[in-house]
């Protein structure tokens, strides 16, 4: 067994002075029946616990580590901009170089303002989609996760799907009887739903908070075409895939322009980031251009901007790097399935270029309720054997893993023969 006392010893700290020992909630473990590891380091693929334990890091901080913990260039950008202080608070030629980069890569953004996170990118563009359409409700999906603002939190996935909370305590219905929820991947829901009053639908283009789940083409192309002539605004959340599943994100790989997209940590490569944009029309209603309020005191920050850019730069030098992803993922993928194979076991694995999921279900998954059918104690002892095996997947089983360019191939082979040894064990129990 593994010793990780010092992990524990903190955790029971943790608890006394913050709810649940973490600060954000599926980091706590519980789902997963175990307590967290403890961070000390983190270097290229791998995270080191306070124990001395090695991990080989499939969260990689839940996606914007595309190049892995401490990348070389990032590391040496982030030096070089923190020479140049910390904080400003008025306008700095950096935030303007971000806008730049996201608006060159997404046609649909044609401006775009930064913010810190996921939460407040969805919390803003819903806000501007309201004030421009001046229309009130909008559409989300069941299983899609889109931050914890108090619109957005019903039917949510990631940690709210986890706890079986779909909508939070503290969120008076006030604040979502105008959240209308549909169901992913089916259009026949979206036609029912609309009525005069939708001001917009938010999507996570590929779903990543209930475990990957891609759309179908023909859902994206409808969705599409029915809210233009319903003169609804889509806003794809790209939170997870904006510049990891391409450089255009889903929205290039769909070939569809949504009307507004947001953004999350992988633009600020690891700092708290997070962005929106859209048509200049649309964003010409966010204050001081016109009525629609939004700020942010660390908006644009000058350190976020700098290692963020060099992100995004190194993706757009280098093109493979969504190959190499996609080639990790392939070769998990089939190495996945093989020992599905041999040991006679029968789950499912879903995957969307770079994106992968491992469902504990005997049923094809494709919709919210599939997903649902996932055993997740069986995900548990999954989890807990794999930690063992110094691999660290996410603690959850209605989350995606992430790959990063750090990973070499005696990485993957490890992982697959963890696979094995894991559903081996699950297998004989
Ligand atoms: N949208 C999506 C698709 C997400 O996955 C997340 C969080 N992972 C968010 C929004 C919220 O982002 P944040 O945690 O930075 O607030």
């Amino acid at each position: 067994m593994m010793n990780r006392e010092l992990s524990l010893s903190t955790f029971e700290h943790a608890k006394k002075i913050i709810p649940g020992g973490v600060n954000s909630p599926v980091r706590a473990f519980g789902s997963v029946d175990t307590f967290p590891i403890f961070v000390q380091k983190a270097n290229g693929a791998y995270i080191y616990d306070v124990d001395g334990n090695k991990y080989l890091d499939y969260i990689s901080s839940w996606g914007p580590l595309i190049f892995g913990h401490n990348d070389e260039d990032i590391k040496s950008e982030f030096i070089k901009a923190i020479e140049n202080g910390i904080t400003y608070g008025v306008p700095s030629y950096v935030e303007v170089e971000m806008a730049q980069m996201i608006t060159d890569a997404y046609p649909a953004c044609e401006m775009v303002r930064m913010v810190n996170s996921g939460t407040e990118a969805t919390m803003s563009a819903i806000r501007v989609a309201r004030g421009y359409t001046g229309k009130k409700k909008i559409i989300k999906f069941e299983g899609c996760y889109h931050g914890h603002s108090d619109s957005l939190l019903v039917k949510s996935g990631s940690g709210t799907l986890t706890f079986n909370t779909p909508t939070s305590l503290g969120v008076p219905d006030e604040f979502i009887k105008n959240t209308v929820v549909c169901r992913y991947n089916d259009i026949n829901s979206i036609i029912d739903a609309i009525d005069d009053d939708i001001a917009a639908v938010i999507i996570e283009p590929v779903a990543g908070n209930m475990g990957v789940v891609a759309p179908s083409e023909n859902f994206m192309k409808e969705l599409r075409k029915i809210t233009r002539q319903k003169n609804i605004i889509l806003i794809f959340d790209e939170v997870i895939t904006g510049f990891r599943l391409s450089y255009g994100g889903a929205s290039q790989i769909f070939n569809i322009e949504p009307d507004m997209v947001c953004f999350g940590k992988i633009i600020g490569g690891g700092l708290p980031v997070g962005a929106y944009g859209g048509h200049k029309d649309i964003m010409g209603m966010v204050s001081p251009l016109g009525k629609v309020y939004q700020a942010g005191t660390l908006s644009g920050n000058p350190l976020a901007m700098s290692i963020g850019i060099k992100t995004l730069q190194k993706l757009k030098d280098n093109p493979k790097v969504y190959e190499d992803l996609e080639q990790k993922a392939i070769k998990l993928e089939k190495g996945f399935k093989e020992n599905i194979k041999r040991l006679n076991l029968d789950f499912k694995i879903n995957r969307f270029h770079s994106m992968m999921s491992l469902f504990f279900t005997q049923k094809e998954v494709n919709y919210y309720e599939d997903v649902q059918t996932s055993d997740v104690k069986l995900y548990a002892k999954y989890f807990k054997s794999m930690l063992e095996q110094n691999i660290l997947i996410p603690p959850a089983q209605f989350e995606a893993i992430f790959f990063n360019t750090a990973m070499s191939e005696e990485d993957i082979k490890y992982t697959i023969k963890a696979n094995y040894n894991a559903l081996e064990m699950i297998n004989a129990q």
